[in-house]
Order: C-alpha cells, then sequence, then structure tokens
C-alpha cells in the first residue's frame, strides 16, 4: 500500500524516542519511553491516554473537565493542573480537541503552550479540525524549532478503546517516525498522506464520501421499503451488488436489519450525526479555500443539518435515513 503501513511491520528506531538499555548485572534489556503529556480526555483521548498508559508511557495528563481526569488518574496517569503543567519534562504532546478553535486556543498566542513545550519535544495532534488550522499552528510550531505532525483518527470510539484506531497523517516524514511508537501503542494502521494538513485533508475526504454514502444507502433502502420490499433481503442483495459499503454491510440505517448496528438501538451510539456535520462543514470549508467543487458533499451537509435540527444530532449519522423513512 503505498504512502500507509501497518503498525506491527517493525517500524525503524525513532529517533530520541524509545531507547533499549542493556543491563549488564542482569543481563536484561529494557525500553525506556518517553513521557506523554496528553491534553484532552474525552470519548477519545480518555481511552487513548490509557492505551499509552497500558503500553508502558509515563503519562501526564490535563482536561478542563475533572471527571475526566479522575479516570485517567485511576488508569494509571499523573494529573496535571494545567496543560502548562502536563507538558513539562514530557518529550511528546498530544492533544485530542473538539475542534479547531480549541486547538488553536490551546497552542497559539502569547500564552499558548508551544511556549512551554520542551525544547526537541514531538508535538502530535489528533483532533479532527481544519487542514488551515493544523497547517497554521504547525508553522507556529516550526517557528520554535517544534517538530509537530496533524493525525487526525478514523475509528471512532470503539477503536480508541481497543487500541485499533487508523491515523491519518499531515507532515514530515521524520516527525512521523519519531511519533511511530506512541501512534502504535493506540491505534493499528498509520497513513502518512503528506505535509502539514495533509492528515486532516483526507480524514475529510473519507468523512464526506461515508456522510454521502450513508444519505444515499438510506434513500434507497427507503424506496424499496416504499414498494413493499423487505428492507433485510434488499441490505442483503445490496450488500454483495454494486452499491455495496460499509453502510449497508455494518452500520446499516434501516431498524432491524443488523442487529448489532445503532439504528436496531434507536441509533444510540455510533458516530454521531453532529460530528459529521462538523466534519462536512470542515470538508465544505476546504473547498472553498481550493475551488474544489463537492455539489454532493454539500448536499449531505445540508441533509445532516436538517437531521440535527429534527432533533437527532446527538444520535448516530445514519438516523439521517428518517428525513426519508416514513414511521
Ligand atoms: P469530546 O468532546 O468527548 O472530548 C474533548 C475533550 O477535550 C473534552 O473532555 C474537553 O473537556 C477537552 N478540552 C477542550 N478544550 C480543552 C483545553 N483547552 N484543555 C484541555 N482539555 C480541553 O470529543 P471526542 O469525541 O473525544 O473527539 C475529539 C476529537 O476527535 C474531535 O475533533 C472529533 O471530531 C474527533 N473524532 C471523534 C470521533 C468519535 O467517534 N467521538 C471519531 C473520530 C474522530
Amino acid at each position: 500500500m503505498v504512502g500507509s503501513s501497518q503498525v506491527g511491520a517493525a517500524p525503524p528506531t525513532p529517533r530520541g524516542l524509545t531507547t533499549s538499555i542493556r543491563d549488564e548485572n542482569t543481563a536484561m534489556t529494557t525500553t525506556s519511553h518517553p513521557t506523554v503529556a496528553f491534553i484532552g480526555l474525552g470519548h477519545m483521548g480518555g481511552p487513548m491516554a490509557t492505551n499509552l498508559v497500558k503500553a508502558g508511557f509515563p503519562v501526564q495528563v490535563f482536561d478542563l473537565v475533572p471527571a475526566a481526569l479522575e479516570a485517567a488518574a485511576a488508569a494509571g496517569a499523573k494529573v496535571a493542573a494545567s496543560a502548562i503543567e502536563a507538558v513539562k519534562g514530557a518529550q511528546v504532546v498530544v492533544s485530542m480537541l473538539p475542534a479547531s478553535r480549541h486547538v488553536e486556543g490551546l497552542y497559539l498566542g502569547d500564552t499558548g503552550l508551544l511556549g512551554a513545550i520542551e525544547a526537541g519535544a514531538l508535538v502530535i495532534d489528533s483532533s479532527t479540525i481544519a487542514p488551515a488550522s493544523a497547517r497554521k499552528v504547525a508553522q507556529a510550531a516550526a517557528a520554535r524549532g517544534l517538530a509537530m505532525i496533524d493525525a487526525p483518527v478514523s475509528g471512532g470510539t470503539a477503536g480508541a478503546a481497543a487500541g485499533t484506531l487508523t491515523f491519518i497523517v499531515g507532515g514530515e516524514a521524520e516527525a512521523l517516525e519519531r511519533a511511530r511508537p506512541v501512534l502504535s501503542a493506540m491505534g493499528k494502521n498509520i497513513f502518512h498522506m503528506g505535509g502539514a494538513g495533509a492528515g486532516q485533508v483526507a480524514k475529510l475526504c473519507n468523512n464526506m464520501a461515508l456522510g454521502v454514502i450513508m444519505a444515499a444507502t438510506g434513500e434507497a433502502i427507503a424506496l424499496g421499503v416504499a414498494h413493499g420490499l423487505d428492507p433485510a433481503a434488499l441490505s442483503q442483495m445490496m450488500a454483495v451488488s454494486t452499491s455495496r459499503s460499509w453502510a449497508t454491510e455494518v452500520c446499516n440505517p434501516w431498524p432491524g436489519v443488523l442487529p448489532n448496528a445503532p439504528a436496531s438501538r434507536g441509533y444510540e451510539g455510533g458516530f454521531g450525526n453532529d460530528l459529521m456535520l462538523k466534519d462536512l462543514g470542515l470538508a465544505a470549508e476546504a473547498a472553498l479555500g481550493t475551488g474544489a467543487s463537492i455539489p454532493l458533499g454539500e448536499l449531505a451537509r445540508n441533509l445532516y443539518s436538517m437531521n440535527s435540527q429534527a432533533g437527532r444530532g446527538a444520535l448516530d449519522f445514519s438516523s439521517v435515513v428518517n428525513l426519508v423513512r416514513k414511521a
């Protein structure tokens, strides 16, 4: 696979991040892990930080929410009183925040975190944010001599808990190699998409296609049902035919077709409609910046916006089918 690598495939030794030390008295080799500062312990960041602790990294955490800090402490992380405290002595800084404004607010400005991060440390932002924002923060980091990558993730909360996330990376190849041991403790696949911001662009491309495919799949099943077809039989046929997709096979939007899909439990859990809406907004913003045409992406953004206004913002994004589904 061009530009990708499986985590298990013996990564090159990162410069200055993980060192093996042979103790001549015991003839044992121990591996010393760099200290990681982790900022943002929400649905994704909490379990990601826990996986770093489990992998043997000393982890210093900060979040604005006390309950998130308590959970991280119970998992073995060291709680800091502020983000600035958390980065003291850390060789790697990971952030997992909601949106662009939080990331820019954390790192930039006179009192921003970039001014407090130790010289030579590596910065990894895994939040899903605007590519322009990712570039802006990476440039500010570079101006201070700090390497930074954008590494948004795919795989949801289940992938975060299981340590099977896919990291979609933008930045220098050398910085990615340094980040690899840390990312490998939280994920299964790493894709290097290009320079700063490229990880964010690729993540938006994936989610825009997903949003369109989900809406289209729901609409197709609704048409079949309106003609008296059985939605499960229709989905089984589609799953092995030319319209097959994750939306049909894994997260089917029609209630009762797949017992484990959010649709079969009142659209609870899964990937929130409003998170999809956020990503489609970022895709629209990214398209405006380049003049790229995304007619279906824009249409999908409006559909998820309407679904949110209908009161389903917190439900799984497959609930968008309810715009066309007769109760
Ligand atoms: P979340 O809202 O659950 O967590 C964000 C955390 O950041 C919160 O605990 C909040 O208190 C903390 N925070 C905000 N500002 C802070 C600051 N200045 N200092 C310290 N902590 C701060 O969000 P999430 O679901 O964990 O998502 C995080 C990112 O991952 C988002 O960009 C989201 O789009 C992306 N993402 C989420 C999913 C998912 O399924 N939830 C999947 C893929 C990607």
